[in-house]
């Protein structure tokens, strides 16, 4: 090669950069958990090979305000003892603190499937403006009070920034080195739009180990996304256990109740809150009343989704065709056919549309985020509403503990809004066929069908402490006898 072109040809920038092997020999894997041990929400794992750090998914912990702020200010491992992070899906309660890690000094790679970067990259946003907007309430309400303000939001949209350009997009089967000796492959997990399971493959002297951490399991027969995955044979798997203790309603009877709920808001010329995750739960109720219209079981009904990043979100569906299902892929390429949009359904963006809905006459459906009532527009429509006879609160997903979701899911008269009390006077239903998780039977189901021969230990995490005592149970009489329920920041040896 000549002088020129060797000065002309800089050298490849290698896309990983080479981990400091800290421990060579002997080979140590080891487990622990930061977060969603014995609880959901917070998902924080970390996965140690010869002292050389994994973290799986960096999830904010939800819950009472001061809780909050405390476990998700400090979660417990030193940024620069990382080697690299590796993201599930784009849930806040696993992707929620990683602007965080990178407003530390995390700077390393961030593995994430295409489609879960984006969604991570929106949730992460809105959670940046949350909190922004957080402050300027609590330094007024401060001021108020004569007090001294001393609060600062976790992290801004510069971290996010920061933490969506350090991620390394990694489609669904495609295996890629993370690390020393450390390989990375994504199989779906059937949950949410881009959600994968974590599939790490150890490799030593002509030996495997396989590590399988399910990030949060789906469930078959979901609209619009696949279902979970089949992965070949683990050694370990650390799997979710939010529904340990239950089992879902069926999609059919769901429908058949949806369409019931529907059509006595019709009658009484009510309105129907939906509160909803912007992410897939929307789609998915979106995609359910079109199919209720279609066949005629419902009659049109103005429906709207009164979120912004429920909007965002549906935009990001539309452009990942990869991931979804024979049915959506049929009708959204072949036929043109766009399961997100029809007659009656209209996305509200600005805040006047949104305050515009309180006159609204009914028949009415509103869904609207957060999922568990603790921000966002849905706070308004449910302190416009609740004190209604003729609305209907619709709940369709998991209530974390404290939470204003959990404590109307429960039937509470008395609730307070934005710093008020309301005397409900709207009925309460739920439908939990809707779940993204798998129950307890699915996730069993599910557990069979992979070849567990190789099975060393099964780790509970990611479930109250009552719904993983009586998963374990399961389990356990199922013939999954070294199943565990992880305890936090307990070190479990893999080899
Ligand atoms: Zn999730």
């Amino acid at each position: 090669m000549c002088k020129l072109n060797a000065i002309a040809s800089p050298p490849i920038q290698p896309l990983i950069k080479p981990c400091k092997i800290r421990y060579p020999t002997p080979m140590a894997i080891n487990f622990y958990s930061l977060g969603a041990a014995e609880e959901v929400t917070g998902s924080k794992h970390v996965i140690e090979v010869d002292g050389a750090s994994y973290l799986i998914d960096c999830g904010a912990f939800q819950g009472s305000r001061a809780e909050t702020d405390r476990k998700n200010r400090d979660f417990g491992i030193a940024s620069d003892r990382i080697d690299a992070a590796v993201l599930t899906h784009g849930h806040h309660d696993h992707c929620g603190l990683l602007p965080l890690l990178v407003k530390k000094g995390y700077h390393r790679n961030i593995y994430a499937t295409p489609a879960t970067r984006d969604i991570a990259n929106l949730i992460m946003m809105d959670s940046a403006n949350i909190q922004a907007h957080d402050a300027i309430y609590l330094r007024k309400q401060a001021k108020k009070r004569g007090e001294k303000f001393t609060w600062e939001p976790l992290f801004t949209e510069k971290d996010v920034i920061q933490a969506t350009s350090q991620m390394v997009s990694v489609s669904y089967n495609r295996p890629m080195p993370i690390g020393d000796r450390v390989e990375l492959e994504f199989y779906d997990a059937g949950h949410i739009l881009g959600s994968a399971m974590a599939y790490i493959t150890v490799k030593k002297d002509g030996k495997k180990t396989r590590i399988l951490c399910s990030g949060d399991l789906g469930r078959k027969g979901k609209p619009i996304i696949r279902d979970p995955d089949k992965v070949p044979a683990p050694d370990y798997i650390v799997l979710e256990s939010t529904y340990g203790d239950r089992r879902h309603d069926s999609t059919t009877d769901a429908m058949h109740k949806l369409g019931e709920i529907a059509r006595r808001c019709v009658k009484n010329k009510g309105r129907i809150i939906i509160p909803a995750f912007a992410i897939e739960r929307t789609q998915e109720l979106v995609y359910y009343f079109h199919l209720l219209v279609d066949e005629g079981i419902i009659p049109e009904i103005p429906i709207y989704v009164d979120s912004p990043m429920a909007t965002n979100a549906t935009t990001i569906f539309q452009v990942h065709p990869e991931c979804y299902d024979e049915d959506v892929h049929e009708a959204f390429i072949r036929h043109h056919k766009n399961p997100f949009g029809f007659n009656s359904l209209h996305f509200t963006t600005s805040v006047e549309e949104s305050k515009a809905l309180n006159k609204h006459p009914g028949p009415l459906i509103i869904i609207s985020a957060d999922g568990m009532c603790e921000a966002g527009r849905i706070q308004h429509h449910l302190a416009n509403s609740i004190q209604d006879p003729n609305t209907t609160i619709l709940t369709v997903g998991y209530m974390a503990q404290n939470t204003l979701g959990r404590r109307i899911r429960n039937k509470e008269t008395d609730l307070k809004i934005h710093g008020e009390w309301f005397k409900r006077r709207a009925a309460v239903e739920e439908i939990n066929a809707f779940s993204a998780h798998a129950d307890y039977f699915e996730a069993t189901e599910w557990l069979d069908s992979l070849d567990t021969s190789n099975l060393k230990k099964l780790l509970l995490v990611h479930g109250e402490p009552k719904a993983q005592a009586y998963f374990k149970k399961y389990l356990i009489e199922k013939g999954y006898t070294n199943t565990e329920i992880v305890q936090y920041g307990k070190s479990y040896e893999f080899e």
